[in-house]
């Protein structure tokens, strides 16, 4: 699959997420308003029906089209204007709202426009438990002079609703659930991509690295092959020591990379001693790095910010750690290298930083570096050999002692990489 086509999925998968998201936030709300309408009509059908009986009761027939007013979303007052035996309203209010389907505790108020004063209440419990009279309903509207009414108040109103929405709540989790499996999905298809590169990568390198050893083991062993090398043992020699040095090569290649596959599933063991950085520091670059270096007409040198440092590590994997970070100081630098080195001691941890001043990385590629296999993409241009197990293996290593790795680098200006090791190893 393209880059161009994932993203594509991606960005769509991103919208459609948006609005399934947003179509059941909309959903939900209609579904809301249209519990709260179908609520409103039963209770003000039921609580009309009541007023009819009540005043029937009484010989009085006046319309009632307009007699209640929900003063709030779970208070209602219905206008009677004539006498209401409480006793008969709560007998009617349980029936009428019954056959409505209004099953929920309701509390009664019937206010009497003479003495302007709420002359009965009463909290109705469905589930039959004592009166609630903690609930304060709300208020009365205020122009009530010339009129009897009663009052349902419903407290428990917004419980109701929502457990009517379950059904909604339900299928928002279900919903929820979708989209995660779908960001999972995404984020797998990215993953496995982005592996499939380095995969595609590292078997370039790979091939990279052992085709230019074997064409000359090849020339040479042609050259060999003549007849006539016999009565050239100079000449001799010198094929076979080609061939005896790339032949090493190899080998040392294959080894490496079996090394680096074997130390991402085990444990490496150490074997830690005490030893002091300054000579071993100077035994690496004198023998390999100096003439390295000079060869290309840069310089390397040595700060030691603390004198004589001593540590407890493994002496072969932290040389193979410096000698990584060296290799790739010089290797990925296209000028004179300028190399500096400076060690120092601080709270039992030894710091030993290596700054170059090469190509530098870019921010988007700091943070895989230390990944296996990561090779910062050249395009078809592999004119830096590796295979992007050199940075793992490092952070491994100082991981193993205890210890850390860090990195800053600016594209054109150079990279420092400071590894961070405690003085004695924790056990
Ligand atoms: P490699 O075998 O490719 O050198 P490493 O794990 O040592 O593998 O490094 C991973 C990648 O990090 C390299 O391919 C390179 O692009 C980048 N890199 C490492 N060190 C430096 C450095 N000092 N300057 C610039 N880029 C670096």
């Amino acid at each position: 699959m393209s880059n161009k086509t994932l993203r594509i999925i991606f960005i769509l998968s991103v919208v459609c997420a948006i609005l399934t998201i947003a179509t059941q936030f909309f959903l939900i709300k209609k579904a809301y308003e249209l519990e709260k309408t179908t609520f409103n009509t039963h209770v003000t059908f039921a609580l009309k029906n009541v007023a009819v009986h009540l005043l029937k009761m009484n010989n009085n027939f006046s319309q009632v089209d307009s007699i209640v007013s929900q003063v709030e979303d779970n208070f209602y007052t219905v206008r009677v204007n004539d006498k209401i035996d409480s006793t008969v309203l709560e007998t009617l209010l349980k029936r009428e709202l019954n056959t409505q389907q209004i099953k929920i505790d309701f509390e009664i108020l019937v206010y009497d426009c003479e003495s302007e004063n709420v002359k009965f209440r009463k909290y109705i419990s469905l589930n039959k438990t004592e009166e609630n009279n903690d609930i304060i309903p709300a208020k009365f509207p205020k122009n009530l002079k010339e009129n009897n009414y009663f009052a349902v108040h419903f407290p428990h109103l917004d419980t109701f609703l929502n457990k009517e929405m379950i059904s909604w709540g339900f299928s928002s989790l279900v919903l929820f659930l979708f989209l995660v499996i779908l960001a999972y999905a995404i984020f797998t298809i990215f993953r496995q991509k982005r592996l499939s590169e380095i995969q595609k990568d590292f078997v370039n390198n790979m091939t990279h690295e052992f085709k230019t050893p074997l064409a000359t083991i090849k020339i040479s062993s042609e050259v060999l092959k003549n007849p006539n090398i016999v009565n050239n043992p100079e000449r001799l020699l010198n094929y076979a020591t080609i061939i005896s040095n790339e032949t090493e090569h190899l080998t040392h290649q294959v080894e490496r990379v079996l090394q680096m596959a074997k130390s991402g599933r085990d444990v490496i063991s150490l074997n830690k001693e005490w030893i002091e950085l300054q000579p071993m520091l100077e035994d690496i670059i004198d023998k390999t790095y100096k003439p390295l270096i000079r060869s290309r007409g840069g310089d390397i040198k040595v700060q030691m910010l603390c004198k004589s440092i001593h540590f407890e590590v493994d002496k072969l994997h932290i040389k193979n750690v410096i000698g990584n970070l060296l290799d790739n100081a010089v290797k990925y630098c296209k000028n004179k290298p300028s190399i500096l080195i400076t060690c120092n001691e601080e709270k039992d941890m030894v710091s030993i930083s290596i700054k170059d001043n090469g190509i530098g990385i870019s921010k988007e590629n700091l943070s895989h570096v230390f990944d296996r296999f990561y090779r910062i993409p050249t395009g078809n241009l592999h004119d830096v050999k590796g295979f992007g197990l050199g940075l793992n293996y490092v952070r491994l290593i100082c991981k193993q002692h205890g210890g850390d790795i860090k990195v800053s680098s600016e594209l054109e200006k150079g990279s420092e990489f400071c590894i961070f090791i405690p003085k004695k190893f924790k056990r």
